[in-house]
């Protein structure tokens, strides 16, 4: 393939069996919009040792082209072998753009990427435009703990980097139909090179099992909860509706219930049909990343309580009178229909 130094490129990272992390899929959604914007093709980019599956992921959600480089030294994550591979890539091809998910690997990769290349890195984006003035992308992110919403310009360096968060954007309607061209590159880094080994894997119980940025509904409590017992009654109605239970960052840090709940700047970006925020007053750094669920409930003794500005359905009462009733009335399956 010839040298291209206009493309837009999306990093579709990988598990331990291939397959594609929705963020990466997700994020071919802003890389169409971006790289059309500026007459150029948006193609992913995948690490692995088997990368089959997440290479048809890719494709079938519309990537123009798909660079592939496979080895057992990509087996799992290493800073050491994945750093080299991708700035060889970015070295031999150009890119203009970089997107990578705001995953943990994805905050270990982008930064020494950009570092290497000696460019600039906007890190959790919330947001993702094309600036036609200057003929840059431009990256919106929270700044000053959330108050102030960002937006950053990379007009002196290429690529241009940017990390999004899990759950910002919707993946693009899958096709698997669609066809992309694909190129393998040989890229090799010893093994004995990476300079980090696993030597424990210890997994967080609640991690595993809360799956807040996949959840379809999501119930989530706050200060209004009053203390870990109150959580029984969020987790109720989640359990009567088939939910998750979220939480927002002052119950966290009040020990009521763990981090793997919290939904906020400082937590989980959530996109789920049907989000119900009990008890909580809607501060800018919660509803930055939940605003954009399908439905949002409140129910808040506060009529003023900024939740309901963006709420669809606001109840303004004592959540633990509320939530009986609106569990009475599913076993009713009065709701059965609504959701
Ligand atoms: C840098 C930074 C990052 C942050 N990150 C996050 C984050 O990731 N997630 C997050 O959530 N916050 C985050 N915060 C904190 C955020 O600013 C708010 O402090 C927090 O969201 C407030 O939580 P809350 O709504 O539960 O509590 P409060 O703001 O105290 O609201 C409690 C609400 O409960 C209502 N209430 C009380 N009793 C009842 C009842 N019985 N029934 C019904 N309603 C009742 C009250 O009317 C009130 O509206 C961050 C802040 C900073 C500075």
């Amino acid at each position: 393939m010839e040298m291209n130094s206009s493309n837009l490129w999306v990093f579709i990272e990988t598990n331990e069996k291939g397959q594609a992390h929705n963020v990466g899929l997700e994020l071919l959604n802003p890389g169409h919009s971006l790289s059309r914007a500026q007459g150029d093709e948006v193609v992913a980019i995948v690490i692995g040792q088997h990368t089959e599956a997440a290479v048809a992921s890719a494709e079938a959600y519309g990537s123009d082209r798909i660079i592939i480089v496979e080895g057992e030294e990509y087996a799992r994550y290493s800073t050491d072998a994945f750093a080299y591979a991708f700035h060889a890539l970015i070295t031999k091809y150009a890119p203009t753009s970089i997107l990578i998910g705001a995953t943990d690997l994805g905050r270990d990769l982008a930064p020494r990427l950009a570092c290497r290349l000696k460019t600039g890195l906007t890190a959790d984006c919330t947001e993702l435009d094309f600036d036609e003035e200057s003929g840059n992308i431009a990256w919106t992110r929270p700044a000053f703990g959330g108050n102030l919403m960002a937006r950053i310009l990379c007009p002196n360096h290429r690529p241009q980097i940017g990390t999004v968060r899990p759950a910002v954007f919707k993946k693009p309607e899958q096709d698997t139909s669609h066809k992309a061209e694909i190129v393998r590159e040989e890229i090799h880094f010893s093994i004995e090179n990476i300079r980090t080994k696993l030597i424990e894997e210890i997994l967080d119980a609640d991690n595993e099992t809360i799956d807040l940025e996949g959840a379809e509904i999501i119930v989530s409590g706050g200060r209004g909860v009053g203390g870990p017992d109150g959580f029984k009654v969020i987790q109720q109605l989640a359990d009567a509706l088939g939910g998750t239970v979220g939480a927002s960052r002052v119950a966290v840090d009040s020990g009521w219930i763990s981090s793997a709940h919290q939904v906020g700047q400082t937590g989980k970006t959530v996109r789920p049909r049907i989000y119900i925020a009990c008890g909580i007053s809607g501060a800018i750094q919660h509803l930055a990343a939940m605003s954009s669920s399908d439905t949002i409930i409140a129910i808040n003794t506060d009529p003023e309580a900024p939740i309901f500005k963006i709420a669809d359905y606001g109840i303004v009462g004592d959540l633990f009178k509320v939530i009986p009733e609106f569990i009475a009335l599913i076993d009713e399956q009065i709701l059965t229909m609504a959701v």
